[in-house]
């Protein structure tokens, strides 16, 4: 597979110097980056993306399914609640196929367009834009920013760092709340913590996130998306020339340069100009602090906001929009782009066949989980009538919403009988009972039979399952 040809360039933001090395040193001092505010049609789409996740992800613990949260990773009690379902310990092969559909499907958006996920939905950008937004209301615009970065400290700039710097720390602790509200009640945390009430392991995982929420995206930001997420690593191995990539057409856009306002598209081309006008506004909104018409870089999270900058200065010069687009390398070249590519369908129908294969493993999940544990500190006993019994433990685990009374049947032999024949079982709870099988000696001819031990819901026959035991035995001669 070719692979896009990707650069390595300083971030630029900050100083912004014409000019200035572009070699990368590992240990070279952190530039804050003042990022500037952008409006724009793709602004809106990841804005809307954005609020609609943090407002997901912030209400979902508070809403209830009957008397219990909708959304409760029970851990102690070993439940999972999602709306009208239940799932145990037990079926974490479904958390397992849920794990690699997300996984093929974060495979095939980037084959597609590269790092979108990145750009509009993964958590770190998502906070880390709302981080900004705090801080351009409370502290202002770009350069009002850099502006009170070089003040001495005055009594405006203490309130107006104290002020985003509380915004921060208050979101970053709402986060922590949230989180651990998907584990323990929400209503009951909210009450417990402020009066020390609540478990140990609650005040730990609530001040674990407020710490690395004020961090990640107060603070480190851009570093986190460069250093430190290995998916940022390893993501250029799966972009090839048709993937759709965020790129500055240098063959439109160059010779840059800055020109009188005055000048037309047609006068600028002829006074040999490209469309740039470097005025540098897509590296002041670029979060990670790169100059995109440097060509592909690992950093980019494909946010566009370079594009809604670079756009709404070709609107007011009064030139075509795109000198910055979503195309592919490809198009770039002037050759064919090819959407649909053997990669991308595979991808599509690997991604199809597990979401098909998930829908009909939980569509086909049966509530009710058994074993059946044959004695083994005897083997077997004869009994006064003459007959052969063998001793179980049957353990049963009612995975429904509803208690049941199961009906225990067992087959294999002619002659079996059982001295339990039921169980009652509350909803989400499990029950051992232990069975006396018995059978007449006439019916073994082998000293061990294969049996199979049934339970069927009373309430409904749907629910049913079945476990092989063994059954023991003197054969008959
Ligand atoms: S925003 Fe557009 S015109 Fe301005 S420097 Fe960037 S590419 Fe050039
Ligand atoms: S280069 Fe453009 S798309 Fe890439 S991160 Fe910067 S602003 Fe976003």
């Amino acid at each position: 597979m070719e692979k896009i040809p990707s650069q390595d360039i300083t971030p630029s933001v900050g100083h912004h110097t014409p000019g200035e090395s572009t070699t990368q040193d590992m240990y070279a001092k952190r530039r804050h980056i003042y990022v500037r505010e952008i409006k724009g049609l793709f602004q809106k789409v990841r804005r809307s993306a954005n609020w609609a996740l943090m407002l997901g992800f912030f209400l979902l613990p508070w809403l209830n399914w009957g008397d219990r949260p909708a959304v409760w990773f029970d851990l102690p009690g070993r439940e999972f609640h999602i709306f009208a379902a239940t799932f145990y310990p037990q079926e974490f092969v479904l958390l397992s196929w849920l794990l690699i559909i997300c996984a093929f499907g974060l495979f095939f958006i980037t084959v597609f367009a590269g790092r979108v996920w990145c750009g509009y939905t993964c958590p770190q950008s998502v906070w880390t834009f709302l981080f900004i937004w705090l801080e351009h209301r409370i502290e202002g615009s770009r350069n009002q920013r850099i502006k009170l970065d070089k003040q001495p400290m005055t009594a405006d700039k203490i309130w107006r760092k104290g002020a985003k710097h509380t915004a921060w720390l208050l979101i970053a602790l709402a986060t922590g709340v949230t989180f651990v509200g998907y584990f323990t009640p929400i209503r009951t945390l909210v009450m417990e913590l402020p009066t020390l009430e609540a478990h140990g392991w609650s005040y730990f995982w609530v001040g674990f996130f407020l710490v690395f929420t004020y961090l990640n995206a107060g603070w480190l930001r851009e570093q986190v998306c460069i250093y430190m997420c290995p998916y940022a690593r390893f993501q250029s191995v799966m972009f090839d020339r048709d993937t759709l990539i965020v790129s500055y057409d240098e063959a439109r856009g160059e010779p840059r340069g800055r020109r009188k306002k005055s000048l037309s598209h047609t006068q600028a081309r002829e006074a040999g100009f490209g469309d740039c006008i470097d005025c540098e506004l897509c590296v002041q909104v670029c979060p990670t602090g790169i100059d995109i018409r440097d060509g592909l870089q690992y950093e980019c999270i494909t946010c566009a906001a370079c594009i809604d900058a670079c756009d709404s200065v070709m609107d007011k010069m009064g030139y075509p929009k795109g000198l910055i687009r979503y195309t592919t390398e490809n198009a770039l070249e002037g050759k064919k782009s090819h959407i649909l590519r053997p990669r991308l369908l595979g991808y599509f129908v690997a991604l199809i066949i597990m979401v098909a294969a998930f829908a009909w493993a939980v569509n086909d999940r049966i509530p009710l989980s058994f074993d059946a544990e044959r004695e083994r500190t005897q083997l077997y006993q004869m009994t006064r009538e003459g007959q052969i019994s063998n001793v179980y433990s049957i353990t049963v685990r009612n995975l429904d919403n509803e208690p049941h009374t199961y009906q225990i049947s067992v087959s294999g032999l002619p002659s079996l009988t059982l001295d339990h024949t039921s169980i009652s079982v509350p909803a989400g709870e499990s029950r051992i009972q232990v069975v006396t099988v018995l059978a007449n000696p006439q019916d073994l001819n082998q000293p061990s039979h294969p049996i199979t031990f049934a339970l069927q819901a009373v309430q409904d026959e749907q629910i049913r399952q079945e476990r092989e035991a063994r059954f023991l035995g003197n054969a008959r001669r």
